[in-house]
């Protein structure tokens, strides 16, 4: 059943000219019908590169506008509308010009999971992978870090001579884990090595051995001639290891670490929104003209100041 409706995808998003793009944190029967794999920056970048003139996102709202950001010329969709991250929604745009005021001089760094509103009253976007070095490079002493305070304050342990600001604002799903946690899998795994993301608490990135980037995780466990690891990150990324690594074993961190949006995107909302493309009803990511220019700019210092 599976493989049917896998067979039928390929084959209308060929006819309609659609590119899919899928988030890591997708089931792996939406990654086998996907033309790219990999994180939201990795996904809008691959958008803009490929050929293809529709865009289905399979992942959570702010994604699909990020993608749009980058291809304002392309149709941008999104496979399941009801998909969105609490913490890219978590502060508005008033808000965080309000709490700028605080701090005069002091510039807006975006994690890139925020809308696209928020991205256009800041002044430059990072990734997970990208924010230390471009706090580092921003001309500016004071910073507002939105909205994750976790990551935020990572950041500020790797560049202390910054004053990063913090919103108390996070993943609700990287944030659940505890160090009692790491301190159980310890004691089931012995002597396996802990593998966090930084959307996590200090107190797990401090006690963890390895802390980066869902990208940076999956390379770290590949690259090692380690063979078991404990992966403290969405708990999709566990499977994909697995299949991707079948001799090596990858155990999860703590079973709340599953984001119920970026699992309501299923196989059969991925062909039903091609269906909806293909009769002209479904309904395409747009963003009003006057953030669009703000909003990618914040993209374009990202680029400039990680480079
Ligand atoms: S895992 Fe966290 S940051 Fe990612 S989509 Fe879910 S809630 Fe948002």
């Amino acid at each position: 059943m599976i493989q049917q409706i896998q067979k039928e995808i390929e084959q209308v998003k060929q006819k309609l000219d659609v590119a899919i793009m899928a988030h890591s944190y997708q089931g792996h029967e939406i990654l086998e019908v996907a033309d790219a794999v990999g994180d939201s920056f990795q996904l809008s970048k691959q958008a803009q590169a490929c050929g293809q003139s529709r865009i289905l996102l399979c992942g959570v709202h702010f994604m699909a506008e990020t993608a749009k950001l980058l291809s304002p010329e392309k149709q941008v969709y999104l496979a399941h509308p009801g998909a969105v991250c609490p913490m890219a929604e978590q502060f508005t745009p008033e808000q965080i010009l309000a709490e700028k005021e605080k701090y005069p001089g002091c510039k807006v760094v975006a994690y890139i999971n925020t809308t696209a509103a928020l991205k256009a009253v800041s002044d430059v976007c990072v990734t997970s992978s990208s924010a230390e070095q471009i706090v580092r490079n921003i001309d500016a002493e004071d910073i507002l870090f939105i909205p994750d305070c976790n990551l935020g304050s990572y950041v500020q342990s790797r560049v202390p001579e910054k004053r990063i600001h913090l919103l108390s604002g996070g993943c609700p799903v990287h944030a659940s884990v505890e160090p009692e946690d790491l301190a159980a899998a310890r004691v089931l795994h012995p002597g396996v090595e802990i593998l966090v993301h930084p959307e996590c608490r200090k107190e797990v990135t401090a006690a963890a051995d390895f802390a980066g980037a869902t990208s940076a995780i999956m390379a770290y466990a590949k690259q090692s001639d380690k063979d078991a690891f404990i992966i403290g990150t969405e708990i999709s990324i566990t499977e994909h290891l697995q299949y991707a690594c079948p001799d090596k074993q990858f155990y999860d961190l703590s079973k709340k670490l599953i984001c119920p949006d970026m699992k309501l995107t299923t196989l059969m909302d991925v062909l039903h929104t091609l269906r909806q493309i293909a009769g002209d009803t479904a309904q395409e990511i747009l963003i009003p003209p006057e953030i669009q220019s703000a909003a990618r700019h914040s993209i374009e210092e990202m680029l400039r100041l990680g480079n």
